[in-house]
């Protein structure tokens, strides 16, 4: 963006005096390389396109310079020169030029933004608190779509415990041991022993948040 407001400004410079001969050199390849673009959408960009156009629809047509891509240091005539003006730039307390930002650079933002205010609000909320013991982290990667997991995840369906809080359903398992909480069924009912033995060794005592970490689990 340097580049550009550099080239934005020797243009200036060039029409004010109406030059008839001038040569803009940049360093910068994507500069030069986003003028000469048809699908450039930045303002900023546009705006030295439609000026270089006015500028050589005028009388001065023949008169007005090329803009040249160089490699860097070559010993152009100038070329110290603006290296010593933009060391100097780069001491300056205060900011001569400001963009507003780049249509990506505002959609980066809002992202972080509200993934910053979910996580928020996420953390702070007694309703999702299943959920949260299981996946603390907002993050928009993760979706889940799957009817049983969803079931896990969430702390609702099939499992006693929320059957009876929301329709007023017995809350105990059909093994008559404890009420149907999905630790109960996954780690102590003695109906579902069996499945529980078949589980890989590398299964065993780990918590729920991790095992559902696992796809085959
Ligand atoms: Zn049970």
């Amino acid at each position: 963006m340097a580049e550009v407001v550099a080239i934005r400004q020797a243009l200036k410079y060039i029409v004010e005096r109406q030059l008839r001969q001038a040569k803009i050199i940049s360093y910068s390849r994507s500069a030069p390389m986003s003028l000469a673009s048809v699908h450039e959408r930045r303002v900023i960009i546009n705006e030295i396109k439609d000026n270089i156009r006015e500028y050589l629809g005028d009388i001065w047509i023949r008169a007005f310079g090329q803009l040249i891509w160089i490699r860097a240091h070559r010993g152009f005539e100038g070329n110290e020169r603006a290296d010593q003006l933009a060391k100097m730039a780069s001491t300056k307390d205060h900011v001569d030029f400001s963009f507003c930002p780049f249509r990506i650079q505002i959609k980066n933002v809002a992202r972080k933004e509200i993934l910053e205010a979910w996580q928020q609000r996420f953390s702070g909320s007694s309703d999702a608190s299943r959920t949260y013991s299981l996946l603390s982290k907002a993050d928009y990667k993760r979706i889940y779509g799957d009817f049983f997991l969803n079931q896990v995840f969430m702390g609702h369906g099939v499992f006693p415990c929320y059957q009876a809080c929301l329709f007023g359903k017995d809350p105990q398992c059909p093994c008559r041991s404890a009420d149907g909480s999905i630790f109960h069924v996954f780690f102590e009912c003695q109906k579902l022993t069996h499945l529980r033995q078949s589980w890989p060794r590398n299964w065993q005592g780990k918590e729920l948040k991790d095992l559902l970490k696992i796809e085959f689990f």
